[in-house]
């Protein structure tokens, strides 16, 4: 019985619970409708504010649009306006600067006839400028050319030109000599009953030689006291002796003539042992191919020195001057040239036309070379 009861208790206890269940299902598939009906709704509304807001958009596009549309207008009319007057400003510049242009070339046209008339005032006066433009400039090339030849002439490492002058005699030659106001190195005969003075002569300058006279091949009006290959040693000693005595402070001796003497080996060293126990240079002005001055020096170990150049074995002043140009180019290439020149008018005009081409070098004394 009790369990018939037990068994009634639990069959109504799951009909109950079943009951329960679909209460609760009912209720949950209520709800959901319930949402989604809400959602479907608010869905429509947002549809519809979406529409309005559209709406909205479109006005206010077509307010935006209307009002720019405005704007545009009126600032086309602006710019239009502000355009019309910049292109008034245009005008009205390139109105004044045509009348400027005009003015000017009016001026040019005045300036024309001016420089026309400047150019026929020009022609009228041509030569004498074009003179007086030629001086200055000529002037300026001098001034230019000195300048410089006095920046050369304190440059110590100039070539060296000593430009003997033989055959000094008389009070004439000293005068002409002394007037070009050029380093020369005179040398002066010794002196005789032709020229006495020669040895006051010599004292004027403060750097002479003297010029020996030796036996030429061919004599040629031959100076009174000419030394001779066949003179003994004690005559050639003697005159040397004299010499030195005559002239003070005498260091170098050169010879006039010499061809025969020069040449002759014997003659030659009787000459340099006179010159060494005098204390004198011997020069060689070679005036034969074949002087025995180098062997000879050698042999004695005496310094030998030679004349390079001689300036004037023509008596014109081109041909001089040709000579002189050529002892600067030798004095250029070895570092010092030695010439020789004569007292003579041709000579020593050539001398002054060449002062220029002298600058080129260091006009010397022997002294200045050999240190003696
Ligand atoms: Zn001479």
């Amino acid at each position: 019985m009790l369990k018939k009861k037990i068994i009634q208790i639990q069959r109504f206890l799951i009909i109950a619970i079943l009951f329960l269940l679909c209460i609760a299902l009912a209720l949950g598939i209520l709800l959901k409708y319930q949402e989604l009906k809400n959602a479907t709704n608010h869905l429509a509304k947002s549809k519809d504010n979406q529409q309005e807001n559209l709406v909205l958009l479109d006005d206010k596009n077509q307010n935006k649009i209307e009002i720019f549309e405005d704007f545009y207008n009126q600032d086309k009319n602006q710019s239009l306006a502000i355009l019309e007057q910049e292109a008034q400003k245009i005008d009205n510049d390139i109105n004044s600067t045509k009348s400027i242009t005009e003015a000017n070339l009016e001026q040019n046209g005045i300036l024309d006839s001016n420089l026309s008339l400047k150019n026929s005032s020009d022609n009228n006066l041509s030569p004498k400028n074009a003179s007086i433009l030629e001086n200055n400039s000529s002037y300026m090339e001098q001034n230019l050319s000195t300048n410089i030849q006095s920046i050369q002439k304190k440059d110590k490492y100039l070539p060296k030109l000593a430009i003997i002058i033989d055959d000094m005699a008389n009070a004439s030659q000293v005068r002409n000599l002394k007037a070009l106001n050029l380093k020369l190195n005179p040398s002066f005969f010794p002196p005789d009953k032709n020229h006495p003075n020669t040895p006051k002569l010599a004292s004027d300058f403060n750097f002479y030689m003297v010029h020996l006279p030796l036996a030429a091949i061919h004599y040629n009006k031959p100076e009174l006291d000419t030394l001779n290959p066949n003179d003994s040693e004690e005559r050639i000693f003697k005159k040397i002796a004299q010499i030195k005595k005559d002239f003070k402070n005498l260091k170098y001796i050169n010879n006039h003539t010499g061809s025969l003497f020069t040449s002759n080996e014997k003659a030659m060293k009787h000459l340099y042992k006179a010159l060494k126990s005098q204390n004198l240079l011997f020069v060689d002005s070679k005036t034969i191919g074949n002087s025995k001055a180098l062997k000879v020096s050698k042999e004695m170990a005496m310094i030998y020195i030679q004349r390079d150049i001689f300036l004037d074995n023509e008596d014109n002043v081109a041909y001089v001057k040709k000579q002189l140009e050529s002892a600067v180019k030798l004095a250029q290439k070895k570092g010092f040239a030695i010439a020789i020149g004569h007292p003579r008018k041709n000579t020593l005009k050539a001398l002054e036309q060449s002062k220029n081409l002298l600058d080129k070098v260091e006009l010397v004394y022997l002294s200045e070379i050999y240190g003696k």
